[in-house]
């Protein structure tokens, strides 16, 4: 399983709400890779992560590189260079498209068998790394943010299972029921349609919605 999740969640959500997933993943499930995909900067992503020590947790992080001049002034330095190779895709920045780094992850895990991608993100840049995932992959959108917004204005276009959410709180309870439920024997976990909408895969899933992977 691999689990990206874009960087500014790290600074506007209670990181006490992503440890106990960070920690599931590096404990019994530790087949379980984590990655930043930020289009943020090295600088921002490596700062926070080391005030929490968070660091460790992470076997990739994919943001824009920083480096600092002689006059000691940071410089942060676009992550697809768009003079020399732009990316092409009109649906990201120029600077960075998150589709193409999530195909190329995609790529790596499935060579090392881990099928199941989870994204978690809010901005409208996580939008074309969505419509990259497949059918056995969820995508987590923050609830009336930019990635939440462009998923429901055609929720058809999104293969993968979107859980909505609003809080650290529900965050917390969705990804870990989603990496404990990945985990069983491989298999897929089944969340029961909660409601009679059949043919959006846009759901609200409050906890007490989930089914319990155990009783599967
Ligand atoms: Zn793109």
């Amino acid at each position: 399983m691999e689990i990206a999740i874009t960087g500014w969640l790290l600074k506007w959500v209670s990181l006490t709400y992503l440890i106990s997933s960070f920690q599931l993943c590096h404990g019994t499930h530790s087949w379980c890779d984590l990655r930043i995909v930020s289009d943020a900067n090295q600088f921002f992503i490596k700062t926070i992560l080391e005030q929490h020590q968070l660091f460790g947790f992470f076997t990739e992080i994919i943001t824009n590189p920083t480096s600092v001049d002689d006059d000691g002034r940071l410089r942060i330095v676009p992550y697809h260079d768009f003079k020399l190779s732009p990316h092409g895709c009109t649906l990201c920045p120029s600077h960075m498209c998150k589709g193409m780094i999530l195909e190329r992850i995609q790529a790596f895990s499935r060579q090392n068998g881990k099928n199941i991608t989870i994204y978690i993100g809010d901005g409208g840049g996580d939008y074309c790394p969505s419509l990259k995932l497949g059918e056995n992959d969820h995508v987590m959108p923050r609830k009336k943010f930019p990635l939440w917004e462009r998923i429901h204005r055609n929720p058809s276009l999104v293969k993968a299972t979107v859980h909505e959410w609003s809080n650290g709180e529900e965050l917390e309870t969705t990804l870990l029921h989603l990496i404990t439920c990945s985990a069983i024997d491989g298999n897929q976990c089944v969340y029961t349609s909660t409601g009679s909408d059949t043919t959006s895969k846009v759901h609200s899933r409050p906890a007490s919605t989930i089914k319990v992977c155990q009783s599967l």
